[in-house]
């Protein structure tokens, strides 16, 4: 069979069985914080883990990749898309559910909502995260961190269903966590993470949350699209302070353009291509390369067919 008849057939399957939740040629731009990005090739809402385990079933049986998004806030999807089956988590991947100092978070949940609904629990672990936007899931394989917390240390399972669609659960210690990265096995999609927090005074946290949420504002370009910090930042040095020595801060392709408020972030001035920001993002690595003989590795996760 053709790449194009398999698509076909799993078209079908798929649409058999979830109706108008598969959307085929459908633009990306609108579920990224960039706003930019070309379309899915086909794209599937799941609610429950057994669908979730279907379409990934499907898709693996029609030698299709699959790639599941979670809110779009780190990513750079491609002008060509995204090939293959686009998964989004909806229903029960939106649930949390407290226990004690055990919280269950679906994949899909936001996690400033996680981190609202512990901070008025009293319970403590989750403050650094007041402001990073996104779903439980990405940041849990972002590693998602900020103000010296990150995710990984208050996590104790994460549950999930892996490419071929089998139900698997991992400990924190096989998930490999490390700066802004994880090493979960290939195409593994995230439904649900176990954390467990500590019990805390709820003014205090309330206080902690707030002086975080002063420091953000302060720091970060509003108004335009972006996708957070461009580059992680490199032993011992700060992305934004490289880039910013390099000269880069305010320079633009096309529609895109390092914000003059912060170096480290590119924001989309007004129907920006993937292709502005790549070469925006190749432009600051050559400088920098060149001004420090530091390599910035992204942190923005570029996605789809370049
Ligand atoms: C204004 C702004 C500020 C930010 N500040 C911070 C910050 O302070 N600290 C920080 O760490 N990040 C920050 N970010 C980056 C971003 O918010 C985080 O990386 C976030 O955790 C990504 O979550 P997401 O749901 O948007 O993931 P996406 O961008 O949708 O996806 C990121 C990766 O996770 C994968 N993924 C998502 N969900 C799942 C799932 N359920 N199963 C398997 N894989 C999945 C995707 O396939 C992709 O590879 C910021 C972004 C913005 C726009």
């Amino acid at each position: 069979m053709t790449e194009s008849s398999c698509m076909s057939k799993l078209e079908a399957e798929l649409r058999g069985r979830f109706g108008a939740r598969v959307a085929a040629h459908q633009p990306l731009a609108e579920f990224t914080s960039f706003r930019i990005g070309g379309p899915a090739e086909l794209m599937v809402t799941v609610e429950n883990q057994a669908e979730l385990m279907a379409v990934l079933d499907a898709a693996h049986r029609a030698d299709m990749p699959s790639f599941c998004l979670g809110s779009g806030t780190n990513l750079l999807v491609s002008d060509r898309g995204i090939r293959g089956v686009v998964v989004r988590l909806a229903g029960e991947f939106l649930n949390i559910d407290f226990d004690g100092v055990r919280v269950r978070a679906g994949a899909a949940a936001r996690f400033g909502l996680l981190v609202e609904n512990a901070v008025e629990r009293g319970l403590a672990g989750l403050e650094f995260g007041e402001g990073i936007p996104g779903s439980v899931g990405g940041g849990l394989v972002m590693n998602a961190g900020a103000f010296g917390g990150e995710i990984a240390r208050v996590v104790r399972f994460v549950h999930g269903v892996t490419i071929e669609g089998a139900a698997r659960s991992l400990t924190n210690g096989e998930v490999g966590f490390a700066y802004r990265r994880t090493a979960l096995p290939r195409g593994f999609v995230i439904t649900r993470v176990d954390f467990e927090l500590r019990p805390g005074d709820r003014e205090a946290l309330r206080a902690r949350v707030a002086e975080l949420k002063g420091k953000r504002a302060a720091r970060q370009p509003r108004g335009l699209p972006n996708a957070g910090s461009i580059f992680k930042n490199p032993p011992g040095n700060f992305a934004g302070r490289l880039l910013e020595s390099a000269g880069i801060k305010g320079a633009r392709v096309g529609g895109a353009a390092f914000s003059d408020q912060h170096a480290n972030f590119i924001v989309n001035l007004g129907g920006a291509r993937a292709e502005d920001v790549r070469a925006l993002i190749e432009m600051a690595r050559a400088r920098v390369r060149e001004t420090s003989g530091i390599a910035l590795e992204p942190e923005v996760r570029l996605v789809g067919e370049w």
